[in-house]
C-alpha cells in the first residue's frame, strides 16, 4: 500500500474527491457566474496561477477585510493566505485604505514624485536601514533591476542562486540542479536560453559550494532569501549568513537579500531581527499594504559605485524601471503603511498569534503521530508533511508532497480556513484573532484525523 506522508494514497484520494464534491455543491452561484464569464480569459482565468488552487473552480472572491475573505456564495472564510503575501498585514488596512481615498481623485499616475514621496524615502531608512531607494512596482522587477546593478558594478556574468529558490519570474533565477549541475528550470514557458550561462545553483546552508562557485571569479551576486520559503520551508543553519557575508566580501560579490517573505520575521525583516548585512535589500508584496509596490535599496557604498558606473555609461535605456512604478498611489500607501501599519504593536500580535498556531498544530502533528513538522518565520507558518528541518532545496523537493498537501487544502478551505496554495504556509495578519487561530487548529485536526481513518 503507497504512502504519502504516513497516509494511504487511497485515502488521500478519496477524501479529495468527496472535498470536490462538498466544495462544488456549496457555490451555485460561482458555478453559474463561472459558466457565464470566465471565457475571455485564457484558460479561463484571468492569470493562470489562478487554476493551480485546490478546488475544482476558482473561488469568487466578493469582498475581503482585515482576515476574512467572502466568496461569491456567502461563505465566510479566514484568510490565511492573505493572498500569499501581499495582504500580510490583513486586508485593507484602514490607512492604507484612507490614504488611497484621499490620494484617488488627485492623479494616479505622473512619472513625477510627490511630497510623500520624500517622507516614504525617510521612512524607508527608518525602518530597513540607511539605504538608496528606488521603487519598482513588483519584487521580480525589483530583483532584476538589483540583478542589473550588481553586474554593473562587479563587471560579472552570473548570479548565484540556492537550488529550490524563487525570486519572482527572474528568469537568470530559474535554474535548478541536477546531478550537481546547473540547469534551467523544465517547466518554463518558451525557454530558448541556457541559463546556466548567467546563473549558478548550489544547495542552501552549503557554504563549501558557495565558496566553490564564487572562486570561478564570474559571479556578480549572492541572490537570496534570508530563509528559503518558496519550497517547504528551510531555515538557515547556525553561522550560515555570516558565512555568506564573509565569502561575498572576499569574493567581491554583491549580496542581494530578497526580503519579500521573510518581512514576517519582524519589524525591519530578518535583515533588522538577526543584523545581516546585505549590500541591497529588496522587498516587495506587503510593503505598501497591498498597493503593487517593491522597494530595492543599495547600501550607500553599493550606491556610491554604481553613481560612478553610470556616469561613465553610454547614453542609451538602462534596462531598468517601468512606466507605473514610483506613482502617487504607491507612495501613500507606503507611507500609511510604513508609519501606521508596519509598527511593533502590530508585529508582537502577528508573532504571539504565529506562535499559538505553531504550537497548537505541532501538538495536533505530535498526537496523530504523523511524521511531519512545523516551522515559523516570525507571523509565517507552515506545516511540511515530511519530518525535519530540511536542509536545503533537495529535501525540501523530496518533502514536498502536492496530492497529499492539496487534499488537506481543499477540506481546510471546506472547514472555513484558506491557506496558501503551492505549498503549506499560514500567514498571522494584525487583524487575525485567537479564534480564527483556533479554527484553523481545529481544522487540521478533524481533517488529519479524516486521512487517517
Ligand atoms: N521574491 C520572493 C522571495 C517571493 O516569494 C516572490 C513571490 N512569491 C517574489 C520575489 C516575487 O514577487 P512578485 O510575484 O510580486 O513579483
Amino acid at each position: 500500500e503507497t504512502r504519502i506522508g504516513g497516509i494511504a494514497a487511497a485515502r488521500i484520494a478519496a477524501f479529495a474527491a468527496e472535498e470536490a464534491k462538498v466544495y462544488a455543491a456549496a457555490r451555485p452561484r460561482t458555478r453559474a457566474a463561472l459558466a457565464a464569464g470566465a471565457e475571455p480569459w485564457l484558460a479561463g482565468v484571468p492569470m493562470h496561477w489562478m487554476r493551480d488552487w485546490p478546488q475544482p473552480f476558482p473561488m469568487l472572491v466578493a469582498a475581503a477585510k482585515g482576515a476574512l475573505i467572502e466568496d461569491l456564495d456567502g461563505h465566510r472564510i479566514d484568510d490565511f493566505c492573505l493572498g500569499d503575501t501581499g495582504s500580510m498585514f490583513g486586508h485593507s488596512p484602514a490607512p492604507v485604505a484612507r490614504a488611497i481615498r484621499a490620494q484617488a481623485g488627485a492623479g494616479l499616475t505622473y512619472m513625477l514624485p510627490t511630497e510623500a514621496a520624500l517622507q516614504a524615502g525617510q521612512l524607508l531608512c527608518d525602518v530597513f536601514g540607511p539605504m538608496r531607494w528606488q521603487v519598482a512596482t513588483t519584487a521580480t522587477d525589483a530583483n532584476r533591476f538589483a540583478l542589473r546593478v550588481a553586474r554593473a558594478v562587479t563587471g560579472r556574468r552570473k548570479v548565484l542562486v540556492f537550488d529550490g529558490c524563487y525570486h519572482g519570474t527572474v528568469d537568470d533565477a530559474m535554474v535548478c540542479l541536477e546531478g550537481g549541475k546547473t540547469v534551467s528550470r523544465p517547466g518554463l514557458v518558451g525557454q530558448v536560453e541556457d541559463l546556466s550561462l548567467v546563473a549558478v545553483a548550489v544547495p542552501f546552508n552549503d557554504l563549501a559550494a558557495v565558496e566553490q562557485a564564487l572562486a570561478a571569479g564570474d559571479v556578480a551576486a549572492i541572490l537570496t532569501e534570508p530563509v528559503m520559503t518558496n519550497s517547504c520551508m528551510v531555515l538557515p543553519a547556525p553561522g550560515f549568513h555570516d558565512g555568506l557575508r564573509d565569502l561575498a566580501s572576499r569574493y567581491g560579490a554583491v549580496l542581494i537579500l530578497d526580503e519579500t517573505h521573510t518581512i514576517s520575521s519582524g519589524l525591519g525583516g530578518y535583515t533588522r531581527v538577526h543584523g545581516l548585512k546585505p549590500d541591497i535589500f529588496v522587498v516587495g508584496k506587503c510593503v505598501a499594504g497591498g498597493v503593487p509596490t517593491a522597494v530595492w535599496g543599495l547600501t550607500p557604498e553599493i550606491a556610491a559605485r554604481f553613481a560612478a558606473y553610470d556616469a561613465t555609461r553610454p547614453s542609451g535605456h538602462s534596462g531598468m524601471g517601468t512606466t507605473l512604478s514610483a506613482n502617487p498611489l504607491q507612495f501613500a500607501a507606503l507611507v500609511a503603511t510604513l508609519s501606521q501599519v508596519m509598527t511593533p504593536a502590530n508585529y508582537a500580535r502577528m508573532e504571539a498569534g504565529a506562535a499559538r498556531l505553531c504550537a497548537g498544530l505541532s501538538k495536533a502533528v505530535s498526537r496523530r503521530k504523523l511524521p511531519w513538522h512545523v516551522v515559523r518565520v516570525g507571523a509565517r507558518v507552515e506545516f511540511i508533511c515530511a519530518p525535519g528541518p530540511l536542509r536545503n532545496g533537495f529535501d525540501a523537493a523530496r518533502a514536498h508532497a502536492p496530492a497529499l498537501e492539496a487534499a488537506l487544502h481543499i477540506g481546510l478551505l471546506n472547514r472555513g480556513c484558506l491557506i496558501a496554495p503551492f505549498h503549506n504556509m499560514m500567514l498571522i495578519s494584525p487583524a487575525t484573532t485567537r479564534a480564527q487561530i483556533d479554527r484553523l487548529i481545529a481544522a487540521f485536526d478533524a481533517v488529519t484525523a479524516q486521512l487517517l481513518e
